[in-house]
């Protein structure tokens, strides 16, 4: 029986620099039967190894209906990214997974949906805007609310243009701060400043997924309450850190919940009451 921590082999097809310090990788199955029967859900994460440096969650970033390959967008902040961003187009790497629950994309069809990103935050969420924009009957209007430090640190700007041909569409950006002589043509604040002033989703029929640092999810989330939203329409995707991936190991606990399993996707009613504040 094939071990559940033994990774398969992974070919690196392309990298695509996302920012200057993150890149999109695009993977395959050396296997090609293995490649051919890997399917996953949006919002869900392998387990990537890199020999003898190590391993570590990272969301799948690509559309659940590309078949032949699937990506991950990697930011540089330790020792196993760092490694990743040494690699090359036909290196290999490890995976296991999909591993995860995902976001609630059935609960999503026929509803409004309001996403909110910060930073890499985007990543996993990117599998939802491409759901959207293949599928575009099966779900009501689509708001992206996206924050990045600098413009130059925006994750998938190639994309918008895109994103916002997709009918029934909004995208807000805005950044922390602009460098002297970036060009800038959108908004400058917090994320919690595109709900105060761009936001026009309104809570009736809205589902909300957000992914982004925990601090910024918490003023969000106080804002959205704010506004009418209620604790059951607001999905976070939290990241804790995580050895096996599986429930096995314990590190990613928080009280009866690990978030590799029963997450990273939480419901916020289901986490808001958790003994350790969570958001
Ligand atoms: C479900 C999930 C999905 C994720 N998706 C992505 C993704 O799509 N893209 C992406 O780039 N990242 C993603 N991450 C984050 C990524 O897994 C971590 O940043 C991972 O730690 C990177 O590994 P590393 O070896 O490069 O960095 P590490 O060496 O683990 O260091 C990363 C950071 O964590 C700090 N750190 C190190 N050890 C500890 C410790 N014991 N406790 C607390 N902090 C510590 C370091 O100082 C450093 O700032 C995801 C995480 C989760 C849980």
């Amino acid at each position: 029986m094939r071990s559940l921590f033994k990774p398969e082999t992974a070919v690196i097809k392309g990298i695509k620099a996302q920012t200057p310090d993150t890149a999109t990788y695009t993977l395959a199955f050396a296997d090609a039967k293995k490649q051919s029967d890997y399917s996953f859900r949006p919002g869900q994460f392998n387990m990537l190894t890199i020999l003898g440096i190590g391993e570590a969650p990272i969301s799948i970033s690509s559309p659940v209906d590309e078949r032949l390959t699937f990506d991950h967008t990697i930011r540089r902040v330790g020792n196993l990214t760092k490694a990743m961003s040494s690699l090359q187009e036909g290196d290999t790497v490890g995976i296991r997974g999909p591993y995860g629950n995902g976001w609630p994309v059935e609960e999503m069809r026929g509803k409004n949906i309001l996403l909110i990103a910060g930073g890499i935050g985007l990543a996993p969420l990117r599998p939802v805007i491409q759901q959207v924009a293949r599928h575009r009957r099966d779900f009501g209007s689509l708001e992206i609310l996206y924050g990045a430090r600098t413009p130059a640190d925006g994750m998938f700007s190639d994309e918008y243009a895109g994103w916002r041909g997709v009918s029934d569409t909004k995208l807000w950006l805005t950044v922390d701060q602009v460098p002297d002589g970036n060009r800038w043509d959108h908004d400058v604040g917090l994320v919690t400043d595109l709900v105060e002033d761009r936001m026009e989703s309104k809570p009736q029929n809205t589902v909300v997924v957000m992914c982004g640092p925990e601090i910024m999810m918490k003023f969000v989330v106080k804002a959205l309450l704010a506004r009418g939203f209620k604790p059951g329409q607001i999905y976070v995707s939290l990241e804790r850190r995580m050895e096996c991936g599986v429930a096995k190991c314990g590190h990613c606990q928080m009280g009866p919940i690990y978030v590799c399993k029963d997450g990273p996707v939480f419901n916020y009613a289901e986490i808001k009451d958790l003994p350790e504040e969570v958001l």
